[in-house]
């Protein structure tokens, strides 16, 4: 219960002398909502949280205030694809299609991301600024561990050479006791020393789950890197979904078919894949949303005529 009043943090800031922009990240609270959202397995977490924890960073990254960006990871494994989306605000969501994936542990013992997530596929980014011409990029997956996956996105598909190291464990009782991320991109015209710095430090962090479990962002900035972070944001788990958006998207089914759909199962249900929420609509709350769409169609002829 040590974790419970550990608040979830993206900390970035310059380091090698403003060559280097540098990201650490702590994401326990948002792997632990996930995990309490989806009932998901400890290979099912591992996967889903890389990948929140990763997207979270780029999030952290968009640049205009409404940006907004999905995530979808398609390599053929046990778990099935992921898709995590996250917006400027880092209000995060995701799901992984298989929540209860298992596999023995891998040759080193550890839970066998790259098992569950395969490496038989591409990493898709849809990343939108704001300016309403969503940027694709997609990239061959490298390992399925998500970290190298997420680095080569970046090399191949936004030409910014970043290194990635993303971490989650969990316990025995199933949560997620540390998660986190650590991320350092060379700024343009970075000199040779910056880059070496680069490699020779992303592999202190192949077990920056363990560093967030027994310290913090904050504490690893200043162990590994000195001094402090210029922001820090948070980001948690959120589902944009609500059931006034969610009778939008039946109106516009048409009466016609929510009419059948009202014949043939008595009720119309829709699932949100991101918060795990059914939304129901039995026969009286049909009427009243056909109504209430007829009322607004007929208000905007009269405001027409
Ligand atoms: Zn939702």
């Amino acid at each position: 219960m040590a974790q419970a009043n550990k608040q979830d943090v993206i900390l970035r800031g310059l380091v090698c002398g403003g060559e280097v922009s540098l990201a650490v990240a702590e994401t326990t609270q948002l792997v632990n909502d996930a995990i309490r959202i989806h009932g998901l397995s400890a290979l099912s977490a591992a996967a889903l949280g890389r990948t929140l924890t990763a997207a979270a960073y780029m999030c952290s990254s968009l640049k205009a205030e409404r940006g907004a960006l999905s995530v979808t990871v398609k390599g053929g494994g046990v778990g099935g694809n992921i898709c995590v989306s996250g917006d400027a605000a880092l209000h995060m969501r995701g799901y992984i299609d298989e929540p209860q994936a298992f596999l023995p542990p891998n040759a080193r013992g550890k839970l066998d991301v790259g098992g569950c997530v395969g490496h038989e596929g591409t990493l898709t980014v849809v990343r939108d600024d704001g300016d309403d011409r969503p940027f694709v990029g997609t990239t061959p997956l490298v390992s399925g561990e998500i970290g190298e996956d997420f680095a080569a996105y970046f090399a191949q598909s936004e030409q910014l050479p970043t290194a990635v190291a993303v971490g989650v464990k969990i316990g025995k009782d199933g949560t997620c006791l540390g998660a986190g991320g650590v991320f350092m991109q060379p700024m343009p015209g970075a000199g040779e020393e910056s880059f070496r710095f680069v490699d020779e430090t992303i592999g202190k962090f192949a077990n920056v789950s363990s560093l967030m479990e027994e310290g913090s962002a904050a504490s690893v900035w200043a162990a590994y890197f000195g001094g402090e972070a210029m922001t820090a944001r948070r980001p948690v788990y959120k589902c944009n979904c609500s059931r006034h958006y969610i009778e939008g998207l039946l109106a516009a089914l048409g009466e016609g078919e929510l009419r059948s759909i009202l014949a043939e199962r008595g009720k119309v249900e829709v699932h949100c894949h991101y918060c795990n929420t059914d939304y129901v609509f039995g026969p009286q709350d049909v009427e009243a949303l056909l109504l209430a769409r007829k009322g607004e169609e007929g208000a905007q002829r009269g405001t027409d005529e």
